[in-house]
C-alpha cells in the first residue's frame, strides 16, 4: 500500500474560456506553503480543451507539476465531465488534499468530487494550515489519544460568523475544501520557473454527459472591488441612502481606481446594490487603503476586509469593533468627516 503522507497538494486550477481565474493563483500560494510543511510536491490540475499553454502561468505562480486532462468534452465546464474525469484522476495519483476556489464552478465540483470519492469537504475555508490532531475517539494501545500528524486543519467561521470552527478530516482522505475569493495571497510571478507537464486522459469514453450547453449568457458586474487599490465601504450609520451616496463623492475625489463597497445592513437597506457587499457572505477585498464609515465591524464584515494593507475608521462609537482592527480612527459623525475629507483631497489637488 502506497504511503498517503507522501501524496501531493493539489489545486483545482479553474479557467473559463482558455483564462485562468485570480483564484487559481491565491490557492497555489497557500498551496505551496502547504506543500512545503509537508515536503511534498504542489500540483495544479487543469482541465479544459486547448489550455495547454496555461500551464506556463501555473508553474511561474508555484506549481511543480500541472496535471493537465485536455479534452475537447471539457472545453465549457459540465458537471458530470469535469467531475468524472477529476475523480478518476483522484483515484490514480492519490493526493493527500485537494483544494477548490470557492467559485460557481468550485461549489459545484468539489462536493460531487468529495460524494463520488467518500471523503469529508470542508467549504468556504478562510484559512488552511497543516498541524496535528489528537483523536479523543480512536485510543493507542496505553488509551492515549491517537495523534494524527500533518493532517489539514481546516479554518472558517461558523455558527453565523460567531466562532472560527477547525475542521479536520484525518482519515478519508483526500482532505477537500473550497477557499473564498480574495482570502488568499498569490505568490509574486517568477518569470521562467518550470516544472512537469503530465498529460492525462479524460477517461470520458462512454460515459453519458446529458448536460448540452447551448447558448452562455454573462451577466456583468460593473463594480470591481477586488481590483480595486482604494475601497469607500459604508455601513448602517450613513444614514440614508442620499448619505451614502456621498461616498461616490469621496472615492470620485480619490481618483478613478476607487470603488465604493458597503456592509451588508447597508444593502438591506437599500442604500446600494449587493454587488458592493462585502465579508462572509459579499466579497473578500484587500486593498491597499480601506476607508470604512458608519460600519460597526462585525466579524462577519471584518473577514471581508481586514486583509486590507491600510484602514481608516470613521465610527461615532469610540468602542464599535471596527476600531480594533483599524490603523487609524476617526470617532465622529461620517456625515460631517466625509465631505470634509473630500475637500481637503480637492484642496491639495486630487
Ligand atoms: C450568516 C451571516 C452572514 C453575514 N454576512 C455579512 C457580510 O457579508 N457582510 C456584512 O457586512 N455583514 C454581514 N452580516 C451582518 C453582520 O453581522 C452585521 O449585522 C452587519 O455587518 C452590520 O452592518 P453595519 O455595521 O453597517 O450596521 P450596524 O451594526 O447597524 O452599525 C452601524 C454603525 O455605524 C455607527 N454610526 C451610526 N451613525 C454614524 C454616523 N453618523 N457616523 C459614523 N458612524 C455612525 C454606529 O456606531 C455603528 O457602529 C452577516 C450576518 C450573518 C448572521
Amino acid at each position: 500500500m502506497t504511503d498517503r503522507t507522501k501524496g501531493e497538494v493539489w489545486v483545482f486550477a479553474e479557467q473559463e474560456d482558455g483564462r485562468l481565474s485570480g483564484i487559481s493563483f491565491e490557492l497555489l500560494g497557500k498551496g505551496r506553503e502547504l506543500a512545503d510543511r509537508l515536503g511534498v510536491p504542489l500540483a495544479a490540475v487543469l482541465m479544459g480543451s486547448g489550455v495547454e499553454s496555461l500551464a506556463v502561468g501555473l508553474f511561474e505562480h508555484g506549481a511543480d507539476t500541472v496535471r493537465l486532462v485536455d479534452d475537447p468534452e471539457l472545453k465549457i465546464y459540465r458537471s458530470k465531465a469535469y467531475r468524472h474525469s477529476m475523480v478518476e484522476l483522484v483515484k490514480e495519483i492519490g493526493p493527500q488534499i485537494v483544494v477548490f476556489g470557492a467559485t460557481h464552478i468550485g461549489r459545484d465540483l468539489a462536493p460531487a468530487v468529495a460524494s463520488a470519492l467518500r471523503c469529508g469537504l470542508t467549504a468556504d475555508c478562510t484559512d488552511l494550515r497543516i498541524g496535528d490532531y489528537s483523536d479523543p475517539k480512536t485510543k493507542n494501545a496505553d488509551g492515549t489519544p491517537h495523534l494524527c500528524k500533518g493532517v489539514l486543519l481546516q479554518m472558517r467561521p461558523a455558527f453565523g460568523g460567531n466562532i472560527i470552527a477547525t475542521i479536520v478530516n484525518p482519515y478519508n482522505w483526500p482532505q477537500m475544501a473550497t477557499v473564498r475569493e480574495g482570502v488568499m495571497k498569490p505568490l509574486d510571478r517568477v518569470s521562467g520557473r518550470g516544472g512537469t507537464l503530465v498529460r492525462h486522459p479524460s477517461r470520458l469514453e462512454g460515459v453519458d454527459i446529458p448536460v448540452e450547453v447551448l447558448e452562455i449568457v454573462r451577466r456583468t458586474s460593473s463594480v470591481d472591488l477586488k481590483g480595486s487599490p482604494i475601497i469607500v465601504a459604508g455601513g448602517a450609520g450613513m444614514g440614508s441612502k442620499e448619505n451614502f451616496a456621498k461616498l461616490f463623492d469621496l472615492a470620485a475625489a480619490l481618483g478613478g481606481s476607487a470603488a465604493v463597497g458597503a456592509s451588508r445592513a447597508a444593502v438591506d437597506l437599500g442604500y446600494c446594490e449587493h454587488d458592493r457587499q462585502i465579508g462572509q457572505t459579499g466579497q473578500t477585498v484587500r486593498p491597499r487603503l480601506f476607508i470604512s464609515c458608519g460600519i460597526s465591524g462585525a466579524v462577519q464584515h471584518l473577514v471581508g476586509m481586514q486583509e486590507s494593507a491600510k484602514i481608516i475608521a470613521i465610527n461615532t462609537d469610540k468602542d464599535a469593533p471596527v476600531f480594533k482592527v483599524a490603523h487609524y480612527g476617526i470617532v465622529g459623525d461620517a456625515n460631517e468627516i466625509v465631505p470634509k475629507m473630500i475637500r481637503a483631497i480637492k484642496q491639495k489637488g486630487g
